[in-house]
């Protein structure tokens, strides 16, 4: 029998991650066995480690293995082809959802599987009990029959393919739901890993005017190689009033018609509310912790007829539409600086605790190191 190893977190606040092998499992019917060649640690991976997300607490026992921002090669695949038809076999590289919406609830009849209320337990699998590679932090992962599943074209390499299953599908979804249309104007807050890639798939969308706000300059420069029209440095403009009043300056006297909020503090809902001209919708990706709450007037939202969309998780669609955008802009735009620092699976714990101090962007594991 075939072993592997997987990373498990005992669960407790930043426990030691905890090597240990597991028998590789035989798929099941509609299920495929990943040989996983990059996962990255994400800012949930992080949630979940510290406890912020205390998984103990919300009925899970043994441990779990973390990661689901990950890309792999298909090692045994129980099915014939991935979720748009292509014919699969082992050695094919390939992206897929890591959540489970539970394919009978309201939302999911409805076909709008990213609002299930299953989606949030995705971390709620033990690791105690087969398939055990139910994480990116291992040698293989388990993907179950009826998952969302893409082939990967080889021209896009493996670090950028980790990042279409989280934050790139997200962002796809995310100004899909708002409806951007060609020529439309755009704030996008935060030029994180999400604001980047939402400023790249809004231009590709035919946004006229992107503005992207954060508060260091090198993410800016970056958001501008990326494609944004303008930026906004909050540590030249503290004051959210002058922002507001500079974004209508570089929009044509306007708010924009769509802003992004990609940052993850609740007073950047406020403000974002501010910056969208008469009838414009937001579009609230970042806030993602329960309890953090701010003072906000409603009366702006209905006088100015904006709409707030909050988006969470994605549809399949949005994951085969960001293998197909990284494809297309491979060679465009410059993924090579959105790269992680690469760690084996023995250097995990270094590799989290590195990413938690912000030692590096982002952490990278490379189990076949
Ligand atoms: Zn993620
Ligand atoms: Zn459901």
């Amino acid at each position: 029998m075939t072993t592997g190893r997987a990373a498990v977190y005992p669960l407790g606040p930043r426990a030691p991650l905890e090597i240990r092998e597991f028998p590789v499992p035989d798929p099941e019917p509609g299920a495929v066995v990943v040989r996983v060649t990059t996962a990255n640690v994400c800012g949930s991976d992080l949630h979940f480690w510290r406890g912020d997300i205390d998984l103990a607490r919300l009925g899970l026992t043994g441990g779990t293995v973390l990661g689901h921002e990950m890309t792999g090669r298909v090692v045994r695949a129980a099915r014939t082809t991935d979720s748009s038809g292509k014919p699969l076999a082992e050695g094919d590289r390939v992206v897929y959802r890591y959540f489970f919406p539970c394919g009978h609830c309201g939302a999911c009849l409805r076909g709008y599987s990213a609002a299930c209320g299953a989606n949030a337990g995705f971390q709620m699998r033990s690791s105690d009990a087969a398939p055990h590679f139910i994480g990116g932090f291992a040698d293989y992962y388990y993907v179950p029959p009826g998952q969302a599943i893409f082939k990967v074209p080889e021209q896009v390499p493996d670090q950028l393919v980790a990042g279409a299953n989280c934050a790139l599908a997200q962002v796809i979804q995310g100004l899909d739901r708002v409806g951007l249309r060609m020529g439309e104007s755009v704030v996008i807050q935060g030029a994180g890993g999400l604001g980047i890639y939402a400023t790249a798939v809004a231009k590709s969308m035919g946004a006229a005017n992107v503005i992207v706000i954060d508060g260091v300059a090198e993410r800016l420069s970056l958001a501008r190689e990326f494609g944004a029209d303008a930026t906004i440095d909050i540590s030249e403009f503290a004051d959210a009033r002058r922002r507001s009043k500079l974004v209508r300056e570089m929009n044509g006297g306007a708010g924009a018609d769509v802003a992004v909020e990609v940052v993850g503090f609740p007073d950047a809902f406020g403000e974002g509310i501010a910056l969208l001209g008469q009838g414009g919708r937001y579009l609230e990706i970042g806030n993602i912790s329960p309890g953090m709450t701010l003072t906000f007037d409603p009366a702006l939202l209905t006088l100015a007829n904006k709409t707030v969309y909050g988006v969470a998780f994605y549809e399949p669609l949005a994951l085969q539409k960001a293998v197909g955008f990284l494809a297309e802009t491979v060679d465009r735009l410059p993924y090579g600086k959105l790269a992680g620092t690469s760690y084996s699976l023995d250097q995990i714990n270094e590799a989290f605790a590195d990413a938690d101090a912000r030692r590096v962007a982002r952490a990278s594991i490379d189990p076949t190191l």
